[in-house]
């Protein structure tokens, strides 16, 4: 039987795709669907998964343009956990696809990423304001136990003040969890270069300190780009971030196995004729330093039992990971907090997290 006890399946359709979007993901390839779903099954199947894990995550793509049959088909093979993700997207949900949801997903991430349409225009976002009024009412209606909304900030000319307003039209719903990430130009994306007007750092700094302002009542930073009420936090990404082992299934989908780390063929086609994965292949000291490094994302960062409890084959000794903080704090003074039995990014720190995270790696 397999050790994995956080699963992550990877659905890349989509009805049609972002200006920014860098996920793997096709739009008009619903022909693939049927084929692709039988592919999913085996490997589910062939993973010999406990019948109980800690996580599953189903995101895409867009998990949800499933049709109501489709998921029907999927959802019994699936093992059960005590956190069952799956992201959404407005434009594809209705009655009878929530229902199924909700009988069987604890969580729900609806990606929106902006209420105003001149925005999603600008990010190339096909979807009405029709279609999201419609997709938070029927999540509201449905009661999920977590329900998360994802947004973007940092879109063309957009301010601070319409920035909250983005803050509080998410706000004005039961949500326990608000995913905010600031809009990046990545390569092979059809974004255009005046869509991004964020002056990076600084401007960063400001968006995110305003979120944590509008939204503080309710929700607090866990990590860079995520909020949640207590007990509200993606238990999956968690794990992910504290470097426990997780299997992802479907193209493009990563693995972990406290060793290597592992990607699928970010190709439907090669996906469903059993193309090999390509695995990164790193010496154990490093695997190590980034798992560590990835974790210092979050506002919690490392103690001592959290860094004993990551699944890694090979680790390295807490001390030594002390000592390795102390010459960085020293050459960034006041991006890190630490302790004897305590390493964590400061506010500040966590802003130039990738500056840390260089110097672990
Ligand atoms: S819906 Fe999501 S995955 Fe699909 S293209 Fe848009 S951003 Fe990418």
């Amino acid at each position: 039987m397999s050790s994995f006890r956080n699963l992550y399946i990877h659905i890349p359709f989509c009805r049609s795709k972002c200006d920014y979007c860098a996920f793997y993901s096709e739009a008009g390839r619903e022909d693939l669907i049927a084929a692709y779903l039988c592919r999913l099954k085996e490997d589910i199947v062939a993973a010999e998964l406990p019948d109980v894990i800690d996580t599953v995550y189903i995101g895409g793509g867009t998990p949800t343009l499933l049709s109501p049959q489709m998921l029907r088909e999927l959802i019994p093979i699936l093992p059960q956990a005590e956190e069952r993700t799956i992201e959404a997207n407005p434009e594809t949900l209705n009655p009878e696809k929530i229902s199924i949801l909700a009988d069987n997903f604890s969580r729900i991430s609806l990606g929106i990423q902006s209420f105003d349409p001149q925005l999603r225009r600008i990010l190339g976002r096909d979807c009405s304001q029709n279609a999201i009024e419609n997709a938070l009412k029927l999540i509201d209606h449905a009661q999920f136990r977590h329900w998360n909304i994802d947004l973007i900030y940092g879109i063309g000319t957009q301010t601070l003040s319409a920035w909250e307003w983005e803050l509080e039209q998410a706000m004005n719903w039961p949500i326990d969890h608000l995913s905010c990430y600031a809009l990046t130009r990545e390569e092979n994306t059809r974004l255009a270069p005046d869509a991004q007007t964020l002056d990076h750092e600084e401007r960063e700094a400001d968006m995110a300190e305003l979120t944590r302002e509008v939204i503080h009542r309710r929700l607090t930073q866990y990590e860079i780009s995520n909020y949640a009420c207590p007990g509200g936090e993606c238990r999956h990404n968690l794990n992910v971030w504290h470097g426990k082992r997780y299997l992802g299934i479907g193209a493009a989908a990563a693995s972990f196995d406290g060793k290597d780390r592992w990607n699928q063929a970010a190709d439907i086609e090669a996906y469903i004729n059993n193309c090999s994965a390509e695995i990164d292949i790193l010496a154990p000291g490093e695997r190590a330093r980034e798992v560590f490094a990835v974790n210092l994302r979050t506002v919690e960062g490392w103690n001592s039992s959290s860094w004993r409890e990551a699944e890694l084959a090979v680790s390295i000794d807490w001390t030594q990971m002390v000592e390795k903080i102390a010459i960085i704090a020293e050459k960034y003074p006041g991006l890190i907090d630490y302790g004897a039995d305590f390493i964590r990014l400061t506010q500040r720190g966590r802003d130039f997290w990738d500056i840390i995270a260089g110097e672990l790696i």
